[in-house]
């Protein structure tokens, strides 16, 4: 018989936290909370493998799940001592979906469940409460019409707007208990209209309903638009937690609330969170009251006047500091925390390792390994590479001059300036079209989660720490300001005003999610530095990893900073991007227009000392650090003069009539650039070209070792080879310049001749190639595309559709296609060993900082990944990961 159901509760449970895959991270940690004794209201858990069996089975359930559920309901009758559907002492439970991921907000859950018109009644008499009594009845058809029935929750809200403003009241809270009866009806004759029969009154069918809408809520758009961000595999399932109702709705010595155990933005020490009296878990999260904090600290450094859980019950929040410090020593993790305090009892209603920013998690990781909780490899372990990204970015200029139009929570950090939207859906469409966007609403929810994500920044004028909007924007790493409360969005008029100002749609403010300021027009920028734990956490790393780390770097400005990054070399020098400035481009515009060998020569000429500067200055610093620099690799197309201006240009620089340049650019015009007339093919036609680059080289080393006393050791690289004819016959031109340059300066020059490889034939002839090749660079941009035979340039418009439609997981061009692509790469290096056993392999194609695709570098045991600088310290993290074996 397979077990479907796992009982939790009174200090034991059948199930563990290291049974995620099986419970969902709510149930395991559940379990694992009873089993240490900590006050867990008791329920069971439904497997994930029921929701598996569900949807492999035309939505069914398993013929044994109902005896299953029967026998857990029984046990929480007799931990609790009362009966489900029993008027008299009435059990109510809780519905709540727990995947093995955690996806916040993502899917339903239900509340008070085994409400009807009779057990309301005993719940009044059990509680002497009858206003609680109906406030938890009405809350209950309210999620259950909602998220079982899928009535509109607007018919709802409506219904109670109308009786307060009936009653002259603001807040729910002031409704009597009176009330709350007739709201009662009302919202059962709303259910009864919409769907033309009564509210269910068995306990077991909506026990039934509600399980069934839990398991139907994985296949919702916001479910399937967040798997799909967040990388979780749709087999996986969630599972259904059942639990026995505790209640923070019961006056005021009970409340519900969050926290966590360290703060989640900056990662300090200190216990963060957020509770609401007489209240149940779905008010806090909703951001419909305004929240108060847990701690004095916390009151007084966000400057609240509500008054602290630390002032208003002091014995149960120091139950709650003793429960938090065990949790974190017992998982060793900064953790998620929900509770509830009924009449003065508190219970612990969930807890799973927190969401934090980069900044946050790097602070706990290291902090974490000073208080000798972890390891130094399990805090490098711990920090998901990409997500440095957000510290790599320019952050606001202090000095920069600003007009702040208000100020909101930190909720998550970064500055960025944007034009402002207000809806998910324009969010997206004018992020699609290149614009940066910051997303502002009154709140947000998890319908907005497609327009959060394609924004650069998210502002609302309402909601905590913990609101929606704050949770899901620290997971997805986008700066936050949440709760502006001086904002006054009009969702209508399309504009947000506030201190006498007005933005409208499609104006430009800055917002810093590390201050909570939201201000006008964009504000300046500086670069960020890596440093503090940042550091720290970077040494431990670079004292794990075997791969280096090196840069695609050709500009003095990016080689700087790749050097502050970590860089360890340059791993590609793009020479043709070097070609663009200013006066360059007409002359290489010159040389490529050139009919022969001895009007290319003359362009040449040119060229020669620009590009002796240009790798003088990146050697110099490099300071002795290896340079990969690529001989000329132009799509020809991406050179050609296209306006007249541009013709005239050429035409002027080389002294031929308009008409001659013009009818040369038609000759050159390819129907196929990117397999046309590029690469070493240019080099084989005009040997002339590589001559001048492989001079400028040789010069420049000669005159940077001399200046600083230390030798420069180039490396040459080919690009596009698939013949080892070619490589080798320009090896010969390289070869017998560096001869030529070594003889007129009387220095000798070290130096490697490799090539790239970027094409499945260069892979293939691997063997042949490494004769001539010191070192091969795999180039995984156009080995990606002609592996695929897929154009890197015009992917896009149809490889999200193969993503939706599962044909392939990821963007390959993003991430190393392990099993085709990589496959070739291996081959290579096989190859290329036998023949050299020595041969230096790296990459330099954009998966070079692609966090999966460094993994797989180390795997197949090349020696140097290279990346834009800006991913570096991503790459040397994820370096690290893989020789740990993450
Ligand atoms: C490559 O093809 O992976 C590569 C690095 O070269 P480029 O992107 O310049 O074609
Ligand atoms: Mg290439």
């Amino acid at each position: 018989m397979t077990q479907w159901v796992y009982g939790f509760g009174d200090g034991k449970a059948e199930g563990r936290a290291d049974m995620r895959e099986l419970l969902g991270g709510k149930g395991a940690n559940l379990a694992e909370m009873s089993n240490l004794g900590l006050p867990v209201p008791p329920g069971f858990t439904i497997t994930t493998e029921v929701c598996t069996f569900y949807y492999a089975n035309g939505q069914t359930y398993p013929g044994d799940l109902q005896a299953q559920i029967d026998a857990g309901l029984k046990q929480i009758e007799q931990i609790t001592g009362m009966v489900f559907g029993d008027p008299s002492k009435p059990l109510l439970v809780s519905v709540r979906s727990g995947a093995r991921a955690s996806m916040p907000g993502m899917m339903d859950t239900v509340l008070n469940l085994g409400l009807n018109d009779e057990t309301v009644e005993g719940l009044a008499k059990a509680a002497d409460d009858r206003r609680f009594a109906y406030d938890s009845y009405r809350r209950f058809i309210q999620m259950y019409g909602d998220v079982v029935l899928e009535v509109d929750h607007s018919l709802f809200e409506e219904a109670l707007q109308i009786m307060k403003e009936r009653k002259g009241v603001s807040l729910d809270t002031e409704l009597a208990a009176s009330d709350l009866e007739k709201l009662v009806e009302e919202y059962k004759k709303v259910v009864a209209d919409q769907l033309g029969r009564p509210f269910p009154q068995d306990p077991r069918e909506q026990l039934k309903g509600a399980i069934g809408a839990v398991f139907g809520s994985w296949m919702t758009a916001r479910a399937v638009t967040y798997r799909r961000l967040n990388g979780i595999p749709e087999s996986w399932g969630t599972a259904v937690n059942v639990q026995a109702m505790v209640f923070g709705n019961m006056g005021d010595t009970s409340a519900t609330g969050v926290a966590f155990t360290r703060n989640p933005s900056t990662g300090e020490r200190r216990l963060y969170g957020e509770y609401l009296v007489n209240a149940q878990g779905e008010d806090v999260v909703a951001g419909i009251r305004t929240p108060q904090h847990l701690t004095l600290a916390g009151k007084e450094e966000h400057g609240s006047d509500l008054p602290a859980m630390e002032e208003v019950m002091p014995e149960v929040f120091g139950q709650l500091v003793d429960i938090q410090n065990r949790l974190e020593s017992h998982y060793r993790d900064m953790q998620d925390i929900e509770f509830t305090v009924q009449q003065g009892r508190l219970w612990m209603l969930q807890t799973r390792s927190g969401k934090r920013t980069a900044g946050a998690a790097l602070r706990i990781a290291v902090d974490m390994v000073e208080e000798k909780l972890i390891s130094e490899s399990e805090a490098v372990r711990r920090i998901e590479p990409q997500s440095l990204d957000q510290l790599l970015h320019p952050r606001l200029d202090p000095d920069a001059p600003r007009t702040v139009l208000a100020r909101g929570l930190p909720a998550s950090p970064g500055a960025v300036s944007g034009k402002v939207v207000f809806s998910a859906d324009e969010a997206e469409a004018m992020a699609q079209k290149g614009e940066d966007v910051i997303l502002v609403r009154i709140e947000t929810s998890p319908e907005d989660i497609h327009g959060m994500h394609a924004a650069r920044g998210i502002v609302t004028s309402r909601g905590g720490m913990t609101s929606h909007a704050a949770v899901v924007a620290r997971g997805m790493g986008r700066p936050c300001v949440a709760g502006a409360g001086e904002l006054r969005i009009d969702y209508k008029a399309q504009t947000l005003s506030a201190r006498d100002k007005t933005v409208s749609k499609g104006e430009t403010i800055t917002m810093d999610g590390s201050t909570g300021e939201v201000m006008l027009g964009a504000v300046a920028t500086i670069q960020p530095k890596v440093s503090g734990d940042f550091a720290k956490l970077m040494v431990w790393a670079d004292g794990i990893r075997r791969l280096k780390v090196r840069t695609n770097a050709e500009t003095p400005a990016d080689a700087e900073a790749a050097i502050k990054f970590g860089a360890e070399g340059i791993g590609l020098c793009r020479t043709e991007h070097m070609f663009f400035d200013g006066e360059r481009i007409i002359a290489v515009r010159e040389m490529i227009m050139a009919e022969d060998e001895a009007g290319r020569r003359a362009a040449l000429a040119k060229i020669l000392p620009m590009q002796r500067e240009d790798f003088a200055a990146l050697f110099r610093i490099m300071a002795g650090l290896p340079v990969t620099i690529r001989l000329l690799d132009p799509p020809l197309h991406e050179f050609l003069p296209r306006t007249d201006e541009e013709m005239r240009e050429v035409a002027a620089a080389s002294g031929k009539s308009m008409d001659m340049v013009r009818h040369r650019a038609l000759q050159l015009h390819e129907s196929n650039p990117m397999l046309g007339h590029r690469g070493c093919r240019l080099g084989i036609s005009y040997p002339e070209i590589y001559e001048m680059q492989a001079r400028a080289i040789f010069e420049a080393a000669v005159e940077i070792g001399k200046e600083t006393g230390n030798p420069v050791v180039p490396e040459v690289m080919i690009p596009l080879v698939g013949m080892p004819k070619e490589l080798e016959l320009l090896k010969e031109v390289v070869d017998r310049v560096a001869g030529e340059v070594q003889a007129a300066s009387g220095v000798h020059i070290d130096y490697l001749v490799g090539t790239m490889i970027e094409l499945p034939r260069a892979a293939l002839m691997a063997r042949e190639i490494a004769k001539s090749a010191e070192f091969f660079s795999f180039g995984t941009n156009d080995l990606t595309q002609t592996t695929f035979g897929i154009s890197r340039d015009d992917s896009s418009s149809f490889l999200d559709a193969y993503q939706r439609r599962g044909i392939l997981e990821k963007d390959p061009f993003v991430s190393l296609d392990v099993d085709g692509v990589g496959e070739l790469v291996k081959i290579a290096a096989e190859r290329g060993r036998q023949t050299r056993p020595d041969i230096k392999l790296g990459i330099c194609g954009e998966h070079g900082g692609d966090p999966q695709s460094v993994m797989f570098c180390h795997e197949a045991g090349l020696d140097y990944v290279s990346c834009s600088p800006y991913r570096v310290p991503i790459a040397r993290l994820a370096a690290a990961q893989a020789a740990i074996g993450k």
